[in-house]
């Protein structure tokens, strides 16, 4: 099977958690068959679209590590879109409507009065051409509508199974604006037939919107492609995901959340599959069980905890070799890869390291009893000699515990403020191999 998707991003906005979770999924399956993914960016709101935001996906496909094999904005293609369009007016399946938004809104509101489902009720197709005329008068210029054919429209979806719609339930879309443009659905089939699109992957908010298209394919190709729909992702309490996190981008994620990129990919891969969510460092297992099988229907839930729990689990399978440059643009250029591996598996985002780095590093002012500060600098005569581990720390506090009248608080709490100058922080086992011998003995010397 020759596998070809793509994925369509409009640049009217960065690219957030949902859209991202599409990329994925899209990328996967492309994978998975060897494929070919084509980045489509879905220019045509030329109102809306910004460059700036194009990059700004871009960017964050490529922080993801979403590589694409091809791009096309559909700015550019235009004059294809309109080579089409009359090919479907001289076919007659395009017809022109005067309403405005409001007289279509007035009709909707009546329709639902009267308890009737709130489709257009193609009033465009029985004008005369006396009719038009008048209304071309009065200065409207008309919008185009695709002229569905009232039967069946049936796919075999990917992940929802055997999908239905009639075709008489559905308003026949507007596929050309007043001013000559062209909408979405219209530009979406002619590229995935002109790109040879082999399987169409977005959200189930697209569902009714692929009944029409699937008309629009037959009337331009003969054929439509295969779908496969996902359901939308909801927050941890099943409910429609909240403005703040529905619009969490991967901009922001990346820049400001500290998040590893294979922490959303692992997330994003896996959920609302019957696969475990587990950390991974490479795409390659997430390709090798990727199937659309697995995918449930049911909205799976997001939870950003579950990110920051993965990021944790990754960084601690993480080589040293795989963030040097990143610890290095942290300032960090002299942490080696022995601190690394003694504080990888302690930290939930990479810059924590810059915590652990400056409790090694940094001087210890510490506010200590004098009472305490001499029980400290006792205990450091109790040190082992090294090389130290995480061991040590445990057998120093059990000869110190001996040798003194201390437990609990009042044994901990003194050495860890020698240590680190703080009440609370890093685990001692681990903060003391860093530290090494000379320092910890200063430290408790005070
Ligand atoms: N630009 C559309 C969107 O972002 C693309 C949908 C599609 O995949 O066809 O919703």
């Amino acid at each position: 099977m020759s596998v070809k998707v793509r994925f369509a991003p409009s640049p009217t906005g960065y690219l957030h958690i949902g859209n991202a979770r599409t990329a994925i999924i899209t990328w996967l399956f492309a994978r998975k068959h060897q494929g070919h993914f084509l980045l489509r960016i879905d220019d045509t709101d030329v109102e809306r679209s910004k460059e700036e935001y194009e990059h700004a996906i871009m960017d964050g496909l490529t922080w993801l590590g979403l590589n694409w094999d091809e791009k096309a904005n559909q700015k550019d293609r235009t004059a294809r879109y309109a080579e089409v369009i009359e090919q479907l007016k001289a076919d007659g399946r395009l017809y022109a409507c005067y309403e405005t938004p409001e007289e279509l809104g007035l009709k909707r509101k009546t329709q639902l009065n009267r308890g009737v489902p709130p489709t257009y009720d193609r009033a465009g197709l029985s004008l005369t051409a006396e009719d038009h005329k008048a209304f071309e008068a009065e200065g409207r210029a008309p919008h185009w509508r695709f002229k569905l054919n009232h039967a069946p429209i049936t796919w075999n979806d990917h992940i929802r199974g055997p999908v239905e719609f009639k075709g008489e339930d559905l308003s026949d879309p507007v596929v050309l604006r007043e001013d000559g443009s062209p909408l979405y659905h219209l530009c979406s089939v002619i590229d995935d037939i002109d790109f040879g699109i082999t399987h169409v992957v977005r959200g189930e908010d697209h569902v009714s919107n692929t009944a029409t298209h699937v008309q629009m394919f037959e009337a331009i190709s003969g054929k439509a492609p295969e779908f496969a729909h996902m359901s939308l992702i909801a927050d941890a309490e099943g409910g429609k995901l909240s403005k703040r996190l529905g619009s969490l981008s991967v901009k922001d994620i990346m820049e400001n959340e500290g998040l590893e990129a294979m922490a959303i990919n692992s997330l994003m891969a896996r959920l609302g599959t019957s696969d475990p969510i587990e950390p991974f460092t490479t795409m390659q297992p997430l390709i090798d069980a990727f199937d659309f099988g697995k995918f449930s229907r049911n909205p799976p839930k997001f939870d950003t905890e579950d990110l920051t729990r993965l990021n944790a689990k990754i960084l601690r399978d993480t080589e040293f070799n795989n963030v040097k440059d990143r610890l290095a643009e942290m300032g960090l250029n002299d942490l080696d890869e022995n601190f690394w591996n003694a504080v990888r598996a302690n930290i939930e985002k990479l810059e924590d390291s810059k915590d652990w780095w400056d409790i090694v590093n940094a001087p210890v002012i510490s506010n200590m009893e004098t009472e305490d500060r001499t029980f400290t600098a006792e205990a450091a005569n109790l040190l082992p000699p090294a090389p130290w581990d995480e061991t040590t720390f445990k057998n120093w506090v059990g000869k110190v515990k001996e040798s003194s009248d201390r437990k609990g608080k009042t044994l901990f709490m003194p050495l860890r403020q020698a240590l680190t100058g703080m009440d609370h922080g890093p685990e001692l086992n681990i903060l003391l191999p860093l530290l090494g011998e000379e320092k910890t003995k200063q430290r408790l010397k005070g």
